[in-house]
């Protein structure tokens, strides 16, 4: 029996096959999961060719910009077409306009800042909000983070947005936490995605990793950041909430 057998997923932000969530969505219905994917704008049919892709042959897909009140008033209704409720939810969203990151910290100006903010950290509330009707007691709700303690190259007000996206995490683990639905993160290595080569400068990120890595790192591979999330989705984290799982081959333990 796979490890979310009988399991409803709703995965966000599969946008290419190089999406982190694409290989999560993949390995959750490999592990016997019924997955409803979201999308939005002119990406929403690109999401579902790459569906198509997927090895149950496809996957609903339903609309969701999270900075649309209607889309996130409406998506427990659109998700109900698809599943009568939810045993998880990853949240796999990311962008800040190119004039906030890329080495520029100090010109960052408040509306796009504001907008790296609102997309990339606001919305994990606004994600488990609008899915909360669905989720049941015992569900799981995951996101993706890029290692929020440190100032690193070119991330600038990327890695601000996701010091906001885990403090939001924590609180949504405690406010959640009494409906059984747990709260967690895994902070990713670098990963040759689209959102992260819209980073100027990615290169500078990925450089090293693998050295500094005990276990090794390879930036073209998301599998390891994926089944992590899958585990975190499935029943075997029961007692963990609020937690941040680092999958970045050891770096984040290491000194220079
Ligand atoms: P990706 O470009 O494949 O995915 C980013 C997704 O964000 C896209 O599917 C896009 O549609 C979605 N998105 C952007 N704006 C949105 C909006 N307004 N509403 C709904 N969805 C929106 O890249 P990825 O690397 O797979 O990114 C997924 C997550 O992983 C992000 O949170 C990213 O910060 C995080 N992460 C990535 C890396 C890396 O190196 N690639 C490392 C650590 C964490």
């Amino acid at each position: 029996m796979g490890m979310l057998e009988g399991k409803s997923l709703l995965i966000t932000g599969v946008l290419m096959d190089s999406s982190i969530a694409f290989h999560v969505a993949k390995l959750a219905q490999e592990e016997g999961a019924n997955v409803v994917l979201t999308s939005f704008g002119r990406q929403f049919r690109l999401t579902q060719a790459i569906a198509k892709r997927l090895p149950g042959g496809g996957a609903p897909v339903v609309q969701l910009d999270v900075t649309n009140a209607e889309d996130l008033a409406g998506l427990a209704d659109a998700v109900r077409e698809h599943t009568d409720g939810l045993d998880g939810v990853l949240h796999s969203i990311g962008f800040a306009p190119q004039s906030v990151m890329g080495g520029n910290f100090l010109a960052g100006e408040w509306p796009d800042v504001a907008t790296a903010i609102e997309i990339s950290a606001f919305s994990l509330k606004s994600l488990a909000v609008a899915a909360k009707p669905l989720l049941r007691k015992g569900s799981s709700v995951v996101g993706l983070t890029f290692d929020a303690q440190f100032a690193w190259p070119v991330y600038d007000w990327m890695g601000v947005a996701k010091a906001a996206f885990e403090a939001t995490a924590r609180y949504l683990a405690r406010d959640l936490g009494p409906d059984g639905i747990r709260v967690n993160l895994v902070a990713a290595g670098p990963i040759r995605t689209t959102a992260a080569k819209s980073i100027p400068g990615f290169a500078e990120m990925e450089e090293g990793w693998s050295a500094r890595a005990p276990l090794g790192w390879d930036v073209s591979d998301p599998e390891p950041t994926a089944r992590t999330c899958a585990a975190l989705l499935s029943d075997w984290f029961p007692g963990t909430t609020a937690e941040i799982v680092h999958v970045d081959g050891g770096v984040h333990a290491m000194g220079q």
